[in-house]
């Protein structure tokens, strides 16, 4: 029977790992099919408190896992495929097997949807991004496209506009999902230009490990052509990844944990930390302390049990 254990190795699930060992609750940490999380995607990291100079996204969460690692925290390979939250302790099932805890923290994330273009993969981090908050910064006067055609690709597409050169929105139809004060406001940005009925069939250059431009298909016409681009952001969406809670925790109707409080959910010793519950702010600093708050609940309530 373990203390606690937490689901995901991205910055919620490090750092609450962090907290929990330094509380001498010797947590297991499963690190899931991506381990580091969505910063092992990325290149530079600008954002994050304490490095005047950046810091690559994959040592960034390579060193709070060795500060976990450090306070007794055990990190181990695995992804929980079924879980049992109905009694009063809780059981996952990791690569067959299942394993028994009085604390759960869930931090498996949201992952984007990319678009899955032949080189889209090669090159996220190098001018393929998921996030404008994060990445816009590199793109200072430059040409940058968004994909996209709901509120999060309006918002993505405004808030480029103060680094680009110009802002390219694509998106595959002429009806757009966004909200029409968003979209209105994306129409007045006299740096965005829209490009609807378009689809994109691969991004460029692979071979200069550097986004330099897009091949891009006019549905209607099916004419296609290349286009210059520097910055290729994704603005179509994330899957939170709480398929295998699915009837026993409570979530929206995209499968975002519901927040009770705090860092609690609707099950009593089950706590939620980062992306997984945040359709809001989704920065690596938020999940961090979105983890500690998760840890700190943890800590109190196996206290207030006796543990
Ligand atoms: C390309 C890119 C660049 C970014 N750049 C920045 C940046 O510069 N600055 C910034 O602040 N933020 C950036 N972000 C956002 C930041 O990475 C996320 O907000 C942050 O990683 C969220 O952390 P998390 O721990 O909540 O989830 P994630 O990092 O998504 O981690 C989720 C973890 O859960 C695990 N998991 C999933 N399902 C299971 C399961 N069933 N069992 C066990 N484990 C599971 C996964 O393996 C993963 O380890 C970027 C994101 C992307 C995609």
């Amino acid at each position: 029977m373990r203390n606690v254990i937490i689901l995901g190795s991205g910055c919620a699930g490090n750092t609450a790992a962090i907290y929990t060992a330094r509380a001498g609750l010797k947590p297991l940490l499963l690190m899931g099919h991506e381990p580091g999380g969505q910063l092992s995607l990325t290149t530079d990291v600008e954002n994050f408190p304490g490095f005047p100079e950046g810091i690559n996204g994959p040592d960034l969460v390579e060193n709070m896992k060795k500060q976990a690692e450090k306070f007794g925290a055990e990190c181990e390979w695995g992804t929980v495929s079924e879980a049992d939250l109905s009694g009063k302790h809780f059981r996952v099932k990791v690569e067959g097997e299942w394993i028994h805890t009085r604390t759960l923290i869930i931090a498996t994330g949201a992952s984007a949807r990319w678009l899955g273009l032949p080189n889209e993969h090669k090159l996220i981090g190098h001018g393929v991004s998921s996030c404008a908050t994060c990445d816009g910064a590199f793109y200072k006067e430059r040409k940058i496209m968004v994909i996209g055609g709901g509120d999060s690709a309006m918002e993505e597409a405004n808030f480029l506009t103060r680094f680009g050169s110009e802002v390219t929105l694509v998106h595959r139809r002429d009806q757009f999902r966004a909200s029409k004060i968003m979209l209105d406001r994306a129409r007045a940005n006299p740096k965005i230009k829209f490009m609807t009925n378009t689809v994109v069939e691969n991004v460029y250059d692979v071979s200069k490990n550097l986004v330099t431009g897009v091949r891009l298909r006019n549905t209607k016409s099916n004419e296609a052509w290349d286009q210059e681009v520097d910055g290729f952001f994704l603005a179509i969406g994330h899957i939170p990844n709480t398929k295998v809670f699915k009837g026993q925790i409570e979530t929206d109707a995209e499968g975002y944990i519901i927040s009770k409080g705090g860092a609690r959910t609707n099950i009593t010793g089950v706590f939620h930390a980062g992306d997984v519950q945040d359709r809001t702010y989704r920065q690596a600093i938020t999940a961090s302390g979105a983890g500690c708050m998760a840890a700190i609940e943890a800590e109190r309530f196996l206290e207030a049990e006796g543990h």
